[in-house]
Order: structure tokens, then sequence, then C-alpha cells
């Protein structure tokens, strides 16, 4: 999908706001929603969207909005860091296919890093984190420091 076209109201992250599918949850306000990557790219790896907005990327998306999720991003970084003690943390959001994007509700994600680990995004999971029982500890871990 391009910059252009229509929300899908059916969309993954969509349907995790209206509880249809699972998603381990991290951190809620009235405005946003903050949970671990399925698919993560290092330990830690979350992914923040409003809950209201219905933009599909950054060229579409209220400010208010766009500043609510960026407060949240913050916050959650700042957990994510006391979690995992990462080196970095990459903050990312992509716009559109060729961009990477492939859930067309805007999302940031957070990608703690370390020195000497990958940089970049890959179509698969990295590590052994994506497995269920590990992201749920790893969601306690993070949410004591919210
Ligand atoms: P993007 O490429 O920026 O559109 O990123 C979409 C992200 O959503 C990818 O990192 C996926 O691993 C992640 N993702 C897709 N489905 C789910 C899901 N059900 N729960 C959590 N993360 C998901």
């Amino acid at each position: 999908m391009s910059l252009d076209g229509r929300y899908d109201e059916s969309n993954v992250f969509a349907l995790i706001l209206q509880g249809k599918i699972p998603s381990t949850k991290l951190y809620e306000d009235e405005h946003t929603y903050a949970f671990l990557d399925i698919q993560p790219q290092s330990k830690g790896h979350a992914l923040v969207i409003s809950k209201w907005s219905k933009a599909r990327n950054i060229l579409e998306i209220e400010p208010e909005a766009l500043c609510q999720v960026m407060a949240s991003v913050r916050k959650v970084a700042g957990a994510i860091r006391a979690a995992v003690q990462p080196d970095g943390i990459h903050i990312a959001q992509f716009n559109g296919a060729p961009a990477g994007q492939t859930v067309f509700h805007l999302h940031v994600h957070i990608v703690p890093r370390w020195e000497g680990g990958p940089m970049g995004f890959s179509a698969h999971a990295q590590g052994d984190f994506a497995d269920a029982d590990a992201l749920n500890a790893l969601a306690d871990e993070i949410r004591a420091h919210l």
C-alpha cells in the first residue's frame, strides 16, 4: 500500500485495540496503547499506537495524536531502558510499503540496540524473544518500571 489509501478498520492494530486479537500490553492511557512487537528486532522491541486516530501514516495523523503517541514513546522507552539496559534505543516509524510499512495504522517502533548488534530492520524476528512466555516475562519486567 502506498502513501495514499483508506484506513482499513480490520488492520491488525485496530483488531488489537478492539480486543479481538491478543497483544502483550506494556502501557495504556486515554489516548495511546503500547505493546511488545510479535516479531521483535531485539529484546524489548515495542510499538506505540494512537487509540483514536485513524491515520495510516505520518502525513495523515492529527498533530495532537502524534504528540500523544510520542509522549508515550518517551515514557515506555524509559521503562524499556531500565528493564533491559540497552546501549542505544532506535525509534523508527515507516510510511508506505516501499518504506517498509506492513501495518497501516500509524505506529512507532522502540527498538533497544546493543554495541556490536544489528542496526537494521529484518523481515524476521531476531533472537529468541518472540516466544509467548518470553514476551510475557519481559513485559512484566518493563511494566515494573512504569
Ligand atoms: P511496520 O513494518 O513498521 O509496519 O511494522 C509492523 C510491525 O508490527 C512489525 O514489526 C510486526 O512484527 C508487528 N506486528 C504485526 N502483527 C503484530 C501483532 N499481532 N502483535 C504485535 N506486533 C505485530
